[in-house]
């Protein structure tokens, strides 16, 4: 039995692992690398393995990282199964969709100017159809329901409470006489989110694959998220403005959505109008509709038993149509828009900043982490002058960043997964899906408990179990 790590190995995407037991192959994600184009293009174009080769592929989620070179592996001869929840095959369909339509347009872009300098066309990672067909090989399996998928290897999905349909797997592999239970961590989430339910740490581990991407950092407190946007709402309100969400499609809009209803509910803050502008968060949406076996208990109750509808309540509306979203810009009166991308790297966002981003009666709420170079991360940081679709805009809204609603466990709730099996059995961790210094950190916490083999893997390290 080995682990070899192919990718998420001191960084946190293109998370890939292969574990081998009996001379068959499991791969656990195939996540896209991302980052600069020179240096990713190559590294999801190729794997180290024969994808042919490989007899089952585990997804623990629909995230991008984790999911989006599927289309490429079954392109390059992978034709098994790739087992995931039944919520992340749905929110799969959406997501690698989009995935392959955008390597498709980047591509275009790319050619026009290659044909411009007479060079040869280069073909897009992968295309809409290339993802519709590796879509053919999903499963969808039920949380706590272990599935044989390779002889002497069943896994067993469990809840990660990190988006919906999100798991963490366990893996009992048996070669020989000797049995071993890996755990694979996915990416794990915080306790008390609403919707979706806790993480559930894996029990009786031999060995575990752990991600720690918040491994050296304290979360706020999510308890005083409702205050802090209701005041922000409110103030927005005063001065007579917009108030504009940059958001993720998945996961954090629907978590907005949540929040700002329970608001209005509560008579928190008054009923104006909340937009949601973004097509893949309104399909995302409806995912999370026909998933209630994915709920915490209040969403369910509240969902399917009350018959309340918190996921487009009224006075929310879903604005899937270009021409929709355009007419949005001639409200007047204060409402709300939630809009994607997360970043501000494309998407309907950059048309809402384009034409708010210079008065001062509106808000710009971020509500999470930007990476850098990013137009969201810029404005965070505080420039004044920022340019949109290549035009500069002054920034003279009121700009916040909220610290809440992350989707992942920090430090602490990192510990608690892994504490769910004390150091006397579980003999091996490694920790991947982190940057370096986070993961070192975490390394020596963990290594404060008792627990003595913590590795850091880096990229095409590989060991036995
Ligand atoms: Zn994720």
């Amino acid at each position: 039995m080995k682990i070899q790590f192919l990718g998420g190995a001191q960084t946190v995407t293109g998370s890939q692992y292969l574990v081998t037991v009996n001379d068959h192959k499991i791969l656990l994600e195939c996540g896209l690398f991302q980052g600069r184009r020179s240096e990713t293009y190559e590294k999801n174009l190729n794997f180290e393995f024969d994808p042919a080769d490989v007899d089952a592929v585990l997804l623990s989620h629909a995230h991008i990282d984790h999911s989006g070179n599927l289309p490429n592996l079954h392109k390059n001869g992978f034709k098994k199964h790739i087992y995931a929840t039944a919520a992340t095959v749905d929110l799969c369909q959406l997501m690698l969709r989009d995935s392959g339509y955008l390597h498709e347009k980047d591509v275009e872009w790319i050619n026009k100017n290659r044909a411009s300098k007479h060079e040869e066309p280069i073909e897009p990672l992968y295309t809409i159809e290339d993802a519709e067909a590796a879509l053919r090989l999903f499963v969808g399996v039920q949380y706590h329901r272990p599935i044989e998928v390779a002889p002497g290897v069943t896994a067993t999905f469990n809840d990660a409470g990190h988006i919906l349909g999100s798991a963490s797997i366990v893996l009992d592999l048996k070669e020989g006489r000797k049995t071993r239970r890996l755990g694979f961590s996915g990416d794990v989430g915080r306790k008390d989110m609403p919707i979706i339910r806790d993480p559930e740490p894996p029990t009786d581990l031999d060995a575990l694959i752990m991600e720690s991407t918040y491994g050296d950092r304290e979360h706020a407190d999510d308890s005083g998220a409702l205050d802090e946007l209701a005041d922000v709402v409110l103030r927005t309100i005063k001065k007579g403005g917009k108030l504009i969400i940059p958001a993720f499609a998945v996961g954090r809009t629907q978590r907005l959505v949540y929040s700002l209803h329970e608001l209005r509910k509560k008579s928190r803050i008054p009923k104006i109008p909340v937009f949601v502008d973004s097509p893949m968060a309104c399909n995302a949406t409806d995912v999370y509709r026909s998933h209630p076996e994915c709920f915490d208990r209040e969403a369910y109750f509240r969902f399917v038993r009350d018959t309340e509808d918190v996921f487009t309540p009224p006075g929310f509306t879903c604005v899937r149509k270009a021409a929709a979203s355009k007419k949005l810009n001639f409200l007047t009166d204060p409402h709300i828009i939630v809009a994607a991308s997360g970043m501000a790297e494309g998407g309907r966002i950059l048309h809402h900043l384009k034409n708010n981003l210079e008065d001062e009666r509106n808000t710009l709420l971020f509500v999470g982490f930007a990476a850098e170079h990013t137009l969201a991360r810029r404005i965070m940081d505080g420039e004044k002058e920022v340019k949109v679709f290549g035009e500069k805009y002054n920034v003279e809204c009121d700009v916040v960043t909220m610290p809440y609603f992350s989707a992942h466990g920090d430090r602490d709730d990192l510990i608690e997964f892994l504490t769910g099996t004390p150091p006397k059995t579980l003999k091996k961790v490694f920790l991947v899906h982190g940057e370096k210094s986070q993961q070192f950190a975490l390394k020596e916490r963990i290594e404060e408990k008792g627990y003595k083999q913590v590795r850091v893997p880096a990229r095409l390290d590989s060991f036995s179990l």
